[in-house]
C-alpha cells in the first residue's frame, strides 16, 4: 500500500467513503471564486462533526500530510486553495452546519463553522434578534470562513468586523486535540486571548469547529437612501455628517464610483440607476430603535441639510423594504458585474478616513502614468475607511497583458497605501495573492513575531502551508 493510499484508507475508516472526494468530485473545491488558483489535493474530505474534525487532523498529523481548510470558498485571496504539488488534503467544513444554541438572555447563539451565513442571520431573526455581519457573499460563505477571516462587510461602522462578533470558539488543533472556548462572556481577562489569535488566521493556525456569537436587538426600522456626490472630498464629509446627525443608528455608508454602477447596470440591463450618473454615489443606511416615522424624519432632515448645504447632488431614499433591497442590490452586485466583465486587478485597502480622498486623486494619477486608459472600479465600505480600489484594463490592452502588469499595479497601489498610513488588506486577508507584499511593508520584527505565534502552535507547519507567511509551503500555484 503507498503512504497516500494508506492516508485514504485511514481517512475513510473515519468518516466514511462518501465524505473522502478524489478526481471530478474533488475538482470544484480545488479552483478558488475568482479562478486565479487551481491547486491539486490527494484528497477532499467532508467530516460531519467537531470529533470528526478532530480524527482527520490526527490522521493527517500523523502521515504528515499538510492540510486546507474551507468554508464556502468565496475567499478572495486564494487562502482556501492547496497548492499544486497535491500533497494536502483539504478539510471542508461545510458538514458543520447546527446551531447549537440561542440564548436570548446572553444575548449569544452558538453555531456550527460550516453554517451559511446567511442562514445564522435567518436563525438569529427567528429568536428576534439580529446578527449584524453582512456580506455580498453571505448565501455561500460560511462562519468559520468569516471568523478565518475576520470578515468585514457592510454593517462595521456601527458592529465592528467578524472579530468583534465572537465571544469564544471551538479549535481543531493540528494534532487534533479539541480546545473548548466557546464561552459567552463580554469579559474575560484570564490570561492570553487564543480566541483573537485564530480570528483572521486563515487556516494556518487551528480548524475552527464552532463560535459564540454576539446578538443584538432587530432594529424597528430601517431607512437607505442613494445619493449622488461630486467627489470624494463630499463624501468624506458627508459621512461626518450623517455621523453626527445620526449617532450610533448609522448602520451602513458605502461609497460607489460612478464608474461601478454604470459597469452594474451595463452587465445586469434588468437593474436600473434610480438617479443620473455621477462621479460617486454613497448609500446610507440608518436603523432605527423607536418607529418608521421616527427614523424616516430624521434621516430626511440630515439629507436635506446635506442637500442645503450643496454637499449632495441629489437623494433618493427608499420608500419601502422592497426599494432599499433594490439599492443595496446594486452595492453588492459591482464585484459579481467585474467578473462577468473579466479579470480585473483587485485591491481591499484602507487608509484613515481623513487621507482617504487625497489617496484616491493621488494614486489614481499615477495609475493613468502607469497603464493609460485603465479603468478604476472604486467602492467599498467609506465608514471604515476601507476601498475595493479595483482597476480593469483598458479595451485597447488584452487580458493577459494587463493581467501581466499585476506586480506594477500592486506595487504603485501598495506603496500609496502605505505612504498614507494604510492596510494591504482591509478584510479578505492575505492568503496566497498578498502574501509576498506582506513581507514589504510589515516590519521585521512584526513578521518574525508573527512566525514564532505560526511555528508554536503549528510546530509541524501543516496548517495551511504557503498562506501568509513566505516559507510555509511550495510556493504560488496562482494560474
Ligand atoms: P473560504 O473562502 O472557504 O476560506 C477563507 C479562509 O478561511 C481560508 O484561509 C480558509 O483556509 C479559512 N477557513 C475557512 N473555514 C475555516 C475554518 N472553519 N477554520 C479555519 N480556517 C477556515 N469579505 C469581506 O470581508 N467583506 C466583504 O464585504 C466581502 N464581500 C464579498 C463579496 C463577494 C461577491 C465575494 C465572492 C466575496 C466577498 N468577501 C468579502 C470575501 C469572502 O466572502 C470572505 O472572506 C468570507 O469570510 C470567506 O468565507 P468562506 O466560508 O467562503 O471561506
Amino acid at each position: 500500500m503507498t503512504s497516500s493510499t494508506s492516508l485514504l484508507q485511514a481517512l475513510t475508516d473515519r468518516i466514511g467513503a462518501d465524505h473522502v472526494l478524489t478526481g471530478d468530485a474533488a475538482a470544484p473545491y480545488l479552483t478558488d471564486w475568482r479562478q486565479r488558483y487551481t491547486g491539486a489535493a490527494q484528497a477532499v474530505v467532508r467530516p460531519g462533526s467537531t470529533q470528526e474534525v478532530a480524527a482527520v487532523m490526527a490522521c493527517c498529523a500523523q502521515h504528515g500530510v499538510p492540510v486546507v481548510p474551507q468554508g464556502g470558498n468565496t475567499g478572495l485571496a486564494g487562502a482556501a486553495t492547496p497548492d499544486a504539488s497535491g500533497k494536502a488534503v483539504v478539510i471542508s467544513l461545510q458538514r458543520l452546519q447546527q446551531i447549537r444554541a440561542i440564548d436570548t438572555d446572553n444575548d449569544t447563539m452558538t453555531v456550527e463553522a460550516g453554517c451559511i451565513l446567511q442562514n445564522v442571520q435567518q436563525a438569529a431573526r427567528n429568536a428576534d434578534r439580529l446578527f449584524p455581519l453582512s456580506l455580498a457573499s453571505e448565501g455561500s460563505c460560511t462562519v468559520g470562513g468569516n471568523l478565518a477571516t475576520n470578515a468585514g462587510g457592510t454593517q462595521v461602522l456601527r458592529y465592528g468586523n467578524t472579530r468583534e462578533l465572537a465571544l469564544g470558539l471551538e479549535v481543531v488543533t493540528p494534532d487534533g486535540e479539541i480546545w473548548d472556548g466557546l464561552r459567552g462572556l463580554r469579559k474575560d481577562n484570564t490570561g492570553y486571548d487564543l480566541r483573537d489569535l485564530y480570528i483572521g488566521s486563515e487556516g494556518t493556525l487551528g480548524i475552527i469547529t464552532a463560535a459564540t456569537l454576539r446578538l443584538y436587538p432587530l432594529p424597528v426600522a430601517v431607512c437607505t437612501a442613494l445619493v449622488a456626490l461630486r467627489s470624494m472630498d463630499d463624501a468624506v464629509a458627508l459621512l461626518a455628517r450623517s455621523r453626527a446627525g445620526f449617532g450610533a443608528s448609522l448602520t451602513g455608508f458605502e461609497v460607489m464610483s460612478g464608474v461601478s454602477l454604470e459597469l452594474v447596470v451595463r452587465m445586469f440591463p434588468q437593474q436600473s440607476l434610480p438617479l443620473p450618473t455621477s462621479p460617486w454615489f454613497a448609500l446610507l443606511e440608518v436603523s432605527d430603535s423607536e418607529s418608521e416615522a421616527h427614523g424616516r424624519e430624521r434621516f430626511e432632515t440630515v439629507l436635506e441639510g446635506a442637500l442645503e448645504a450643496d454637499l449632495v447632488q441629489d437623494v433618493v431614499i427608499a420608500a419601502n423594504i422592497a426599494q432599499g433591497r433594490a439599492l443595496w442590490h446594486l452595492r453588492e452586485s459591482i464585484s459579481l458585474a467585474q467578473s462577468a466583465e473579466g479579470k480585473n486587478i483587485k485591491h481591499d485597502i484602507s487608509v484613515p478616513i481623513s487621507k482617504i480622498a487625497q489617496y484616491v486623486r493621488t494614486t489614481d494619477a499615477l495609475l493613468q502614468d502607469l497603464i493609460p486608459g485603465a479603468r478604476n472600479i472604486t467602492f467599498g465600505h467609506l465608514g471604515d475607511g476601507n476601498l475595493h480600489y479595483n482597476l480593469t484594463r483598458p479595451e485597447t490592452m488584452t487580458e493577459p497583458d494587463f493581467l501581466a502588469r499585476q506586480y506594477d499595479v500592486y506595487r504603485v497601489v501598495h506603496d500609496s497605501v502605505h505612504a498614507h498610513q494604510g492596510s494591504i488588506s482591509a478584510e479578505h486577508g492575505i492568503g496566497q495573492l498578498k502574501r509576498d507584499e506582506l513581507l514589504r511593508y510589515k516590519s521585521p520584527l512584526e513578521m518574525a513575531l508573527m512566525r514564532r505565534i505560526k511555528d508554536a502552535l503549528d510546530p509541524k507547519g501543516l496548517m495551511n502551508p504557503g498562506k501568509v507567511l513566505v516559507g510555509t509551503g511550495d510556493g504560488d500555484s496562482a494560474v
